[in-house]
Parts: structure tokens; C-alpha cells; sequence
């Protein structure tokens, strides 16, 4: 195979007897990553030229397996579409059915999962040890396929809505892949843990995809636990790494209840780190001070989504600010524009709108939801506030959940939040708007409470008067044990206002 492959899979050819993946402790090489996928193209592909856009949907835990069908759908010409394992079964379904997938498969271990979904959905269904198994002529041709061709329909996270199937074209990945490659300066060597799941960008594009396009190593470790991480980290090869907010919070905890020689260990072995990234969710300044703390490493937050990919960064090099994502990347432009729909002054909130070649080409089936994301000038409406400070961009949350429209005014709910994580006795905190009579929608927050203290609510308004202006000030609060989370750890938050 030579001319006519896609980019990812001849850079691959190159690096091929460096170790593209270690899972559970095996080593693979990218040659074994290129010979195995293409085993699993040519299964799909059953005798077949080109499997020209077929959606193949794939439950696998992430790993070498995960990869290797993956790039195994894309060799045979079909879309990926990938399954998340934690997900229960009528979010499965309404993947399955969504999609039209035409093909199933999964590993032997969640054969049981998706039983029932065999009855209601008409895919052709294998298990990877089924495809394993399979003989094939390995010097049968494969296809050449177009780099405009669909290569993936990546579900979004479903915080806000019934999850919706993104499109994303060779194309659009690989302009993600180039930014952030320019943007994070990946090198050859780096060396990546990934503990997301892989059916979303942040795992499969920014960790996974990034990291092969660079010939660098991707490491996987089974099921997350922060012991597990730490342990990982200790061993020392590890070198890159990206996570959610709540991966760092956990690690944190984890680390504050070590002893003081594990504690020593740990910080040390982070120092040989290059970068560390977080991003999916806006990161509590508390949490990026005290990693900095334990690590000397200032976190680079970056914001992005399914549909745009990544779009804004803090700097490699040069001031990343607490509470703010930074610049637009490279081959992305990024606008905030006001209800007016004039382009914000500095410090003036407005939609976030974005412009690139790595922006998704559709959602899967439903042009009039595609035509409504876009202006008619072809910016994407990402439906998030923000503003702009110093000439670095400020989350302040989405337009639909996080922006709290109150007796006339607008309220970030990140900010609040950001505000009452300084209590002493706030573990963790989400705020949303509730529909109010007098005020169109009032101010509640969730809280963990910290066991060091009893609660009082009368004690805790006390505290809010000092910290925030009245018209911010939660008029209903709750303590929970845990907040609702979705499988990317974000906080879901029309659960949560169902529970107030
Ligand atoms: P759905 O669209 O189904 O409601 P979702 O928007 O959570 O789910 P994703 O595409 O995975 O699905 O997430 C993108 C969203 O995550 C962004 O629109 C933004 O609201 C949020 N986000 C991402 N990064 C950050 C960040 N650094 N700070 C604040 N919010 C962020
Ligand atoms: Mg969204």
C-alpha cells in the first residue's frame, strides 16, 4: 500500500517499530497497530471494494484493541462510531438506531451488555475474538480512501440535550491533529497516559490521535483510579497528560491523604512532566493553584467541543492565566459577538463563534440542526459565553444552563461557583437558575459539605454577603452527597435543577 492512504496511517508506516501503545503493560508497535487493523479492515470489508461510509459501531475498552478497530473501520472506508461501555443500554440504543449502524462489534466482555439491543437493532454483530479469528489474505488490497470522507460520528456529551451525532470528516481530524501537534508542541518521544473514556474528542483526538500522529507513545491503564495514576506516574516514563477537572480534583485528594514520603515521591515524579492539560469542563482556579503547589506545573486550561474541536488554548510558553482558556489555536478563528450581533468590546460577554478547517461537517441526519449552528456567514455558534481580558478569553458558560437571567441581569453560574469553592467547608459546588416568579430565575447551588463543620444555612448566607453582590447570591441552597455526572465527569446540569 503506498499512495492514496491517509495521512495518519503512512506517518504511522514510518514510525513502525516504535511502541505506538502500552495497555495493561504490553508493548505494541505501530508495524503490529498497521498489521492488525488492517486484518480487521479487511474483515468488515467481507470481499467488498470500499465499505463507503457504512457506519460501524465499536464497544471497546480503550486500549490497543479500541485503536486497532478504529483505524481497522477507517482502512476498510467506513465511519467509526464509538460506544461508550458505561453507558446504559437506552443511551445505546439511541446511538445505534441514531446512527444507522449497519455493523456491531465489541469485545468479548460486553457481549453480554448488548444482548438486548441485538433484538431491537438490525446490526450484524461480531465480537473481536469472532474477527480475530477470521481468515484473511493479508496482501489483498485495501482501498484508498479520500480524505473528505466521513471518518467518525462522535456523540456529544448530552450535558444539555439528548446526545447529538457529530460528523467529522479525514480531513477535519487532521486539521485538529496539525493544531494541536503546532499548538502543545507534541514531539516523537512524548509519552501520553490516557485515563478518559474514548468516545469523545478529548480522549480519541487530543490523547489517542494526537499522540500516533506524532509517533509518540499512548499508555493505557485499565480502569481509572487515582492510586492507579499516581502509580503510573511513579514509574516515570510518562511525560504528557490531559484530564478533566474532576481527574485532577480526584488526584488531589488522593495525594492529600498520602504520607509525607508518598507525597515526596509523587511531586517528584511529575517533574519530569511537559505538559499537562485540562480541558471539557471550566477548571476551578482551586484546583489549578494547588497542583501548582504539588507539582510546580500551572495546568494549561484549553476549551473546546465536539463540534469544533479544540478552539482556544492557554500558551505553551508564556502566562496561562487561572479562570481563562487563553488564544485562539492555530487555523482557528474564534469571535465573540453580543445579542446584537456585534462584536464584543473587551470585557463585554458574547457568543463564542468559530471558523476552521477542523470544524465537524454535520450532524449525522439532521441538516436543519447543522443549518441552525452556523450564521450565514459560515461562523459555528458554539452557544457558549465568554469575554475577552487582557486579550485572553474567560469562559462564563453556556448560553442555555450557566447563564442565570435574573431580575434583568446575567449571571455566570461558573462564577459563582468559582466564589463559594472558597468556603472552607465546600468541597464541590454547582449553581443554576430556577424558575422564579418575581425574578424570572433565581440563584441555587448544590454543595458537598466538607464533615469538618455542621451546616448553617443562616452562617453560610452570612459568608455569601461578604464574598458576592446580592443579585448573586444562591436564594436556595442544598447539600448533596454527589453531584450528577455525566461519563466525561461534567455536571449535568438540568438534573440537577429537576432536584432542586
Ligand atoms: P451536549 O452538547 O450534548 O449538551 P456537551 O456540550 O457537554 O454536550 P461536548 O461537545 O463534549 O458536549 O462539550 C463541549 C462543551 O464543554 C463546550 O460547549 C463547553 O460548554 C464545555 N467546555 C469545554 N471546555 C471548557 C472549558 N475549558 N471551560 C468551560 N467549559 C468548557
Ligand atoms: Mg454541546
Amino acid at each position: 500500500m503506498s499512495l492514496g492512504q491517509l495521512s495518519l496511517f503512512n506517518r504511522a508506516e514510518a514510525y513502525a517499530s516504535k511502541v505506538a501503545i502500552i495497555d495493561e503493560h504490553q508493548y505494541y508497535t505501530y508495524e503490529q497497530l498497521l498489521l492488525r487493523s488492517r486484518h480487521i479492515a479487511r474483515c468488515v470489508l467481507k470481499g467488498n471494494e470500499d465499505l463507503q461510509e457504512i457506519r460501524i459501531a465499536f464497544m471497546i475498552a480503550p486500549g490497543y484493541d479500541y485503536t486497532a478497530t478504529q483505524w481497522g473501520i477507517w482502512q476498510a472506508g467506513g465511519i467509526a462510531v464509538p460506544l461508550c461501555p458505561s453507558h446504559p443500554l437506552p443511551a445505546l440504543e439511541h446511538v445505534l438506531q441514531d446512527s444507522q449502524a449497519e455493523i456491531l462489534i465489541v469485545s468479548e466482555a460486553y457481549k453480554a451488555k448488548v444482548q438486548p439491543l441485538l433484538q431491537q437493532c438490525s446490526v450484524e454483530f461480531y465480537t473481536l475474538e469472532e474477527l480475530q479469528d477470521m481468515d484473511q489474505d493479508p496482501t489483498s488490497p485495501l482501498p484508498s480512501i479520500p480524505s473528505h470522507r466521513k471518518a467518525m460520528i462522535i456523540y456529544t456529551s448530552g450535558t444539555t440535550q439528548l446526545p447529538k451525532g457529530v460528523v467529522s470528516t479525514h480531513d477535519n481530524l487532521e486539521a485538529q491533529l496539525l493544531s494541536l501537534s503546532e499548538a502543545w508542541q507534541w514531539q516523537p518521544n512524548d509519552h501520553i497516559l490516557n485515563v478518559l473514556p474514548l468516545h469523545h474528542v478529548h480522549g480519541i483526538v487530543n490523547i489517542l490521535l494526537c499522540a500516533l500522529w506524532n509517533g509518540a507513545t499512548c499508555e493505557f491503564a485499565g480502569e481509572f483510579s487515582p492510586t492507579k495514576v499516581w502509580d503510573k506516574f511513579s514509574e516515570g516514563r510518562i511525560n504528557v497528560f490531559m484530564a478533566v477537572p474532576t481527574v485532577y480534583y480526584q488526584l488531589l485528594q488522593r495525594y492529600h491523604h498520602a504520607d509525607a514520603e508518598k507525597q515526596q515521591l509523587w511531586s517528584d515524579c511529575l517533574q519530569g512532566f511537559r505538559l499537562m492539560v485540562s480541558g471539557s469542563a471550566a477548571l476551578p482556579v482551586n484546583i489549578l493553584e494547588q497542583w501548582r503547589e504539588i507539582s510546580g506545573h500551572t495546568l494549561l486550561e484549553r476549551y473546546g467541543m465536539t463540534e469544533i474541536g479544540m478552539a482556544l488554548s492557554n500558551p505553551y510558553e508564556g502566562e496561562r492565566r487561572p479562570g481563562h482558556v487563553g488564544q485562539a489555536l492555530p487555523k482557528v478563528e474564534v469571535r465573540l459577538v453580543n445579542e446584537n450581533g456585534n462584536l464584543c468590546q473587551e470585557k463585554e460577554p458574547g457568543e463564542i463563534q468559530v471558523k476552521s478547517p477542523c470544524i465537524f461537517q454535520e450532524y449525522w441526519q439532521k441538516p436543519e440542526a447543522t443549518q441552525e449552528a452556523f450564521t450565514d456567514d459560515g461562523w459555528f455558534k458554539t452557544g457558549d459565553i465568554a469575554l475577552v481580558e487582557q486579550g485572553s478569553y474567560k469562559i462564563l458558560g453556556r448560553n442555555s444552563v450557566d447563564i442565570i437571567k435574573s431580575g434583568g441581569y446575567k449571571i455566570s453560574a461558573l462564577e459563582i461557583e468559582e466564589v463559594l469553592r472558597q468556603h472552607p467547608q465546600v468541597k464541590e459546588c454547582a449553581v443554576v437558575g430556577i424558575a422564579d416568579e418575581k425574578w424570572g430565575e433565581c440563584v441555587a447551588a448544590a454543595l458537598i459539605w466538607d464533615t469538618g463543620e455542621a451546616f448553617a444555612l443562616a452562617q453560610f448566607k452570612e459568608w455569601a454577603e461578604t464574598h458576592l453582590p446580592s443579585y448573586k447570591i444562591p436564594s436556595k441552597v442544598k447539600l448533596v452527597e454527589a453531584l450528577p455526572r455525566n461519563a466525561m465527569g461534567k455536571v449535568t446540569k438540568n438534573e440537577l435543577k429537576k432536584e432542586f
